[in-house]
């Protein structure tokens, strides 16, 4: 480490200086230092675009998994309309419906088919509609 002059003003400065620390002029190395320098920015920007693609990714992924998961609620309807129907029943106070099966109405909204038993011999059929929460015995037509 040896001390230089500076071509600019002639001020002492250690030639591992990048710069005069007098009037900032580039004393040692400076087609290096200022090749290494720009190239930094760069790398550090590309870096940051990389990080805010993989951001959008992930947001636009989880909006997709989002959905999906709405479709998997879908599939798991059933477990709901049987709760659905639990819950008509339980309402309009049914008796004799200690368990029950149940067969959606094609072509019906909320309309369901359940056979209702108390002792797992006897059935007995209504007609449920859970929207409007009603029992109705036997089949409609
Ligand atoms: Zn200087």
């Amino acid at each position: 480490m040896a001390l230089i002059d500076c071509p600019e003003c002639h001020h002492q400065v250690s030639d591992s200086a990048a710069s005069c620390p007098n009037c900032g002029h580039p004393v040692a190395e400076p087609a290096v230092k200022t090749v290494v320098r720009p190239n930094k920015p760069e790398g550090t920007k590309s870096v940051l675009k990389f990080i805010l693609i993989a951001i959008v990714a992930l947001i636009l992924f989880k909006a997709c998994s989002d959905s999906g998961t709405g479709t998997k609620a879908d599939t798991t309807a059933p477990v709901d309309v049987q709760y659905e129907i639990a819950k008509v029943i339980a309402s309009n106070k049914m008796s004799g419906c200690g368990e029950f099966t149940w067969t959606a109405n094609p072509g019906q909204s909320s309309e369901y088919t359940v056979k209702c038993s108390s002792d797992g011999t006897n059935w007995t059929t209504y007609t449920v509609w859970t929207k409007v929460d009603k029992i109705v015995p036997g089949v409609t037509p």
